[in-house]
C-alpha cells in the first residue's frame, strides 16, 4: 500500500469532471486500498480519486476515521438517486488543509454505484456520511465545496488560501475532512 500526494486547490485536476471507470480491475482495487491508506493518514474521512491527481469517478468514506473498518464505503461511477432534508456545519476539504466554512447538505441522501466486485449496490447515509458522499461526488464532477458556501465565506477561504498556501502538518482529528 502506499500513501498518495493530495492534489491542492488550484490543479485543475479538481475542476475536471471525472470519466466513468468501464471495469472494476486488480489496479482499480489497489488504487482504492491506497486511497484508504491515505485517506487515514491525513485524518480524512472521505477522499475522491481526483484529489489524488486520478480523474476517475471513485470515492472512498469512513465516518470513523479508521477506528471502525465496518463503516469503509467504496463507491465507483456513484450517483445521487434521492436527497432530503437539511444539514448544516462546518465542513474541510482535503485538497484546501486548514480551511473550514459552515456548508449546507442535504442531510439524508441515497446513492447507487459500484463496489470493488464491480456489483451495483444502492446505500443511504445521513448526517456526516450524508455530507462525506454528497462532497466526494460533488469532486467527481469537479465542483468543490466552495462553490457551496455563503459567497463571502468563499471568498474568505480562497484570500486565506493565498496567503498561506499549503500547510503539510496533519489535520486537527476534530473537523470534518472530506
Ligand atoms: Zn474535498
Amino acid at each position: 500500500m502506499a500513501i498518495l500526494d493530495i492534489v491542492y486547490y488550484g490543479n485543475p485536476k479538481l475542476e475536471q469532471v471525472s470519466e466513468p471507470v468501464t471495469e472494476v480491475t486488480p489496479e482499480i482495487r489497489k488504487l482504492v486500498k491506497d486511497m484508504f491508506e491515505t485517506m487515514y493518514y491525513t485524518n480524512g474521512v472521505g477522499l475522491s480519486a481526483p484529489q489524488i491527481g486520478v480523474n476517475k469517478r471513485i470515492l472512498v468514506i469512513d465516518t470513523s476515521g479508521g477506528n471502525d473498518r465496518t463503516k469503509q464505503v467504496t463507491l465507483i461511477n456513484p450517483v445521487v438517486v434521492d436527497q432530503n432534508g437539511e444539514q448544516k456545519g462546518q465542513e474541510g476539504c482535503l485538497s484546501f488543509p486548514g480551511l473550514f466554512a459552515d456548508v449546507v447538505r442535504s442531510n439524508n441522501v441515497k446513492v447507487r454505484g459500484l463496489d470493488l466486485e464491480g456489483k451495483q449496490v444502492e446505500m443511504e447515509g445521513s448526517e456526516l456520511l450524508a455530507r462525506a458522499l454528497l462532497h466526494e461526488i460533488d469532486h467527481l464532477d469537479g465542483i468543490l465545496f466552495i462553490q457551496r458556501m455563503k459567497k463571502a465565506d468563499r471568498e474568505s477561504i480562497i484570500k486565506k488560501w493565498k496567503k498561506q498556501g499549503v500547510k503539510k502538518e496533519k489535520e486537527d482529528k476534530d473537523k470534518v475532512l472530506v
